[in-house]
């Protein structure tokens, strides 16, 4: 069966949806690979690695012909209509924003797999590209954060004089918030964390972070299959309130919060971020998905002044954080994928099987139909 694989059209994308190493995997299942040519250029792999693995390089894929297309980013709906009914496709959906190309797979009778939509259980660990691609993002907020600080992270005890650490508070210790406190504290911060999802202090401390205990009703918090459920607006305005002292007290802020499905909450106000010390530097991961910080700007520096008139605070809306280190994201996202798609295959033939709970979950539209919940209901 053919499987094909695109250079990423989306501006600001660098990835791509296989590497050599999965090419070799895939075909030693027996599949047949069609990639076109230059799309492992961003991420270091040339054309030629991809033919030694066995891999038929082309100018230009005709989707309509492939029996799977495999990519990064949400495809759009002109590419989704293109596909051959009952051709299956793998990658990154976004189903909650992505409502015109969810319509066009279930249309076009495509069999789509959304990544995100893969239960995190732990068999499912090899194909989490939430968590692979988390990890890539979380360890670069740190890497934006320091490019930007004017000072040292690290202690400095010199003859010269003594440098103190710098102080960093990251909101949110999921898969990248705890990346970011490991970095972090491996560039010789002092790091301090808060989550609303009580289960996350163990993580923070194990990584040698202090948790910030907001005292907020933690039952409240906990949502269904280990994340986050909004909190009440009362509860959100406290976690602010409560925040304030310790926003104003850090040096490098980074915010990862998130709910599943929904709008990132507000954890920190404008009035917040001018209450750090001049100098300080704000980095929102969750930007893209409306952000944690207030008049944030996705892909975009702003200079906050500081309420004590003595210069700004960066306040960084961080976009497409992953493409930023394409080689090892596409190497993890790579893996992810194959992983999927192998799960799927049995003596060359991919045939899901939709009685595996893996597979089943992770099927956005399967003949013609909508399968995530979620998303059928916002399709009406
Ligand atoms: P996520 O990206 O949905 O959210 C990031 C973090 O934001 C979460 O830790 C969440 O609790 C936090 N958050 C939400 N609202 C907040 C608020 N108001 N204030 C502060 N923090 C807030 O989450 P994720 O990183 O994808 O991980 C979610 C959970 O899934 C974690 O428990 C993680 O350990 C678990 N997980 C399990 C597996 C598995 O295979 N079993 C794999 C990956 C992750």
């Amino acid at each position: 069966m053919k499987v094909g694989i695109e250079r990423e059209r989306r501006a600001g994308e660098r990835r791509v949806a296989a590497t050599a190493e999965t090419v070799a995997q895939l075909v030693a299942l027996g599949l047949q690979i069609e990639i076109e040519a230059g799309a492992g250029t961003e991420s270091g792999i040339a054309d030629v690695a991809y033919a030694d693995a066995g891999a038929r390089v082309v100018p230009q894929l005709q989707l309509s012909e492939l029996d799977v297309y495999l990519h990064v980013r949400p495809l759009t709906p002109e590419v989704a209509a293109t596909l051959a009914p009952g051709s299956i496709s793998i990658g990154l959906g976004s189903p909650a924003t992505e409502l015109p190309t969810v319509a066009a797979l279930a249309d076009a009778q495509v069999t789509a797999f959304a990544l995100e939509l893969v239960p995190r259980i732990s068999r499912a660990q090899s194909m989490d590209a939430l968590s692979s691609q988390a990890l890539v993002a979380g360890y670069r907020t740190v890497i934006e954060a320091a490019t930007r600080y004017p000072r040292f992270f690290p202690l400095y005890m010199t003859a010269a004089g003594t440098i103190p650490p710098a102080r960093v508070l990251v909101l949110g210790a999921g898969v990248a918030g705890l990346q970011a406190i490991g970095t972090a504290k491996r560039l010789g911060a002092r790091v301090f964390a808060n989550d609303v999802r009580p289960a996350s202090a163990d993580e923070v401390r194990s990584l040698g972070g202090t948790f910030i205990d907001l005292d907020l009703d933690a039952a409240a918090a906990e949502g269904t299959g280990g994340y986050a459920r909004a909190l009440s607006e009362d509860r959100a305005v406290r976690q602010r309130e409560l925040l304030a002292p310790h926003v104003a007290a850090s040096d490098v802020l980074i915010t990862t919060a998130a709910i599943p499905g929904r709008a990132a909450p507000l954890l920190v106000t404008r009035e917040m971020i001018a209450g750090m010390r001049a100098g300080s530097v704000v980095i929102d991961l969750a930007a893209e998905s409306g952000g944690n910080v207030e008049g944030v700007v996705s892909g975009q520096d702003l200079l906050v002044p500081t309420a004590a008139g003595d210069g700004h605070v960066t306040l960084v809306g961080l976009k497409d954080a992953a493409s930023t280190m394409p080689s090892d994201a596409s190497r993890l996202y790579a893996k992810n994928v194959a992983n999927l798609l192998a799960l799927m295959t049995v003596d060359g033939q991919v045939a899901p099987d939709f009685d595996d709970e893996v597979i089943a979950g992770a099927c956005l539209t399967r003949a013609g139909a909508v399968l995530h919940e979620p998303t059928a209901v916002a399709l009406g």
